[in-house]
């Protein structure tokens, strides 16, 4: 499932080919994709927006519309990509697996194609109403070494799924947590209560450094149907230090890595690197 890098990539790559263009029409193919409102207030609230702009909140992509009409729908539209959904822009009007279509009026189209058809789009006023309750960013201001210690301190999780809770801090997900925990050296199972502060920073540096190289190299392409919208895979798999390498020798320390199950979710982790 793409996660934060991956996202941004899309993001960056969407926005120097949508920001200006105006929405002509949407075509929706595939009705449960478009989450709220109404397909008929869909349709009509997204007819004639330009697109402003375009951001990430998490693993959200955020669509920002001006004008048209009365605005029945809102002034924002935003897209969750979930397994497969990928965005296109182009001549071609429905793609293999297209779920809506937007008609751009550079006579181009943006589809949204999704294969296993879990990706959602929303219209609406504000991005609040649009999502679940999303921690802070990490790349943003908001967060820092400081700030995960008093927070990590104020729970009694197991590390893992905490990170991986979109509530606690926002773009995270199987990949990138085990991947900060191994740089971190803190074993996945550790309860958040009893990680020190040096040690909290330390993680929050990790998680910043992981995903800087990420997006730097266009996120993952691993065992996911990611690739960035102009259909180039990812390449940050290639520095994978522990995920999906459960059996081979740590690269740290050489000590053959571990895979444990943690709610549902393989987790990859050094037993020496990481100790519990
Ligand atoms: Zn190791």
């Amino acid at each position: 499932m793409p996660e934060l890098p991956e996202v941004e990539t899309v993001v960056r790559q969407l926005r120097e080919q949508l920001v200006g263009r105006r929405v002509e029409s949407a075509k929706v193919l595939w009705e449960r994709t478009v989450a709220r409102p109404s397909l008929a207030a869909f349709r009509r609230g997204i007819r004639g927006r330009e697109i402003s702009g375009l951001r990430r909140r998490a693993k959200y992509i955020v669509f920002e519309l001006d004008g048209g009409e009365a605005s029945p729908g809102g002034r924002l539209l935003v897209g969750h990509l979930r397994m497969t959904g990928r965005f296109f822009v182009g001549d071609d009007p429905e793609p293999r697996a297209t779920r809506v279509s937007f008609r751009l009026d550079d006579g181009r189209f943006l589809a949204f194609a999704d294969i296993r058809k879990f990706g959602r789009l929303a219209l609406g006023p504000r991005l609040d109403a649009l999502t679940p309750p999303l921690g802070p960013e990490p790349l943003s201001d908001d967060f820092d070494g400081e700030w995960l210690a008093t927070a990590l301190r104020a729970r009694r999780r197991q590390l893992k799924p905490l990170l991986l809770d979109q509530s606690f801090l926002a773009g995270l997900g199987n990949i990138y947590v085990d991947e900060a925990l191994h740089l971190a050296g803190l074993h996945p199972l550790r309860s958040s209560d009893r990680v020190s502060k040096p040690r909290a920073r330390r993680l929050a540096e990790s998680i910043q450094a992981v995903l800087r190289r990420a997006i730097e190299l266009q996120g993952s392409s691993f065992d996911t149907f990611y690739r960035t919208p102009e259909g180039q895979p990812g390449n940050y798999q290639h520095e994978f230090q522990v995920y999906g390498r459960h059996g081979k020798p740590c690269r740290s320390c050489g000590k053959p890595l571990r895979r444990i199950v943690v709610g549902q979710r393989g987790t990859h982790y050094c037993p020496r690197c990481q100790r519990a």
